[in-house]
């Protein structure tokens, strides 16, 4: 089986952010066409100039909260390009606060109805079309954190959890109709969100790297690569599974 994506059609939800913008790059190398889905419009330009990809990519903003926002994102993806084969719900938050006694509860809903209730939303968005084309591959973006936990990270690690669950929960559903849905699980990639972390904390990204065997932090392209491959029919026989690429993290 190739791992080509000519002739496929694919969104990326977060698609303005470090590990998004370059899974869209990556999908439109391997021959997808694909629709780039942020809440920042700026990000989402950010990723066309980005890509460069002419009539291969497209922006349109979206909020992975918002139901009717996400069913106008799956449409307006049909109406642009025909079909949705590929689907990576990446969009998440990250909030690192106090001991899990202290985080207010408006802040452990953020980070759930982002990370863990905006995956259910996309997906109930796009697999209503995937049903009706005949099959398709879905990839949320979960991390290490779905495996393992930090302090100072409780909704974060709940949300990544949750994630892991309801990936098993809709592969047991839909792999018998042509829809396969896995789970992708960064280490800790050299992103904004990971800048933002080591202003807040200094030396964040010093101690993280101690828990990765490989002696690296992740670049986005890791991440995008394993994606583009869940996405093409090489992994024919991959669902409900999870995907970690993250520099032996979890294997400590
Ligand atoms: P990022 O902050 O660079 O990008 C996230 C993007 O999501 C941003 O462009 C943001 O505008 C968008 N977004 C936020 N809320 C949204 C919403 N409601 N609807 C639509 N878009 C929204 O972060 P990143 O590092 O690229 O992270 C992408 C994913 O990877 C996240 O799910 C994150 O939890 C996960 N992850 C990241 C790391 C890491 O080390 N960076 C590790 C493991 C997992």
């Amino acid at each position: 089986m190739s791992n080509s994506l000519d002739g496929k059609v694919a969104l990326v939800t977060g698609g303005g952010g470090g590990i998004g913008r370059e899974t869209a790059k990556v999908l439109v190398d391997h021959g997808a066409r694909v629709v780039v889905a942020d809440l920042s419009e700026d990000a989402g330009n950010g990723t066309l100039e980005y890509i460069d990809g002419g009539d291969a990519v497209t922006f349109v903003r979206a909020d992975v909260t918002d139901l009717a926002s996400m069913q106008h994102l799956v449409q307006a993806t049909v109406d642009r390009y025909g079909r949705l084969d590929v689907a990576h719900n990446n969009a998440g938050i990250e909030v690192t606060g106090p001991d899990l006694a202290d985080v207010t509860v408006e802040q452990f809903d953020k980070v759930i109805a982002v990370n863990l209730t905006g995956v259910f939303i996309s997906m109930k968005a796009e697999i209503p079309q995937m049903l009706a084309q005949g099959g398709g591959s879905i990839i949320n973006t979960a991390s290490s954190l779905g495996q393992a936990a930090i302090a100072h990270q409780s909704a974060y690690v709940t949300s990544k959890h949750g994630v892991i669950g309801l990936t098993r929960a809709a592969a047991v559903e839909y792999s018998d109709k042509g829809i396969r849905v896995n789970a992708v699980l960064p280490g800790v990639i050299q992103t904004p969100m990971i800048d933002a972390l080591e202003e807040t904390y200094p030396g964040f990204k010093d101690a993280l790297l101690t828990k990765h065997p490989i002696g690296r932090l992740g670049t986005p392209h890791d991440i995008a690569e394993m994606v583009a491959w869940l996405g093409s029919d090489a992994a024919a026989f991959a669902t409900g599974s999870q995907f970690a690429v993250d520099g032996g993290y979890l294997a400590i």
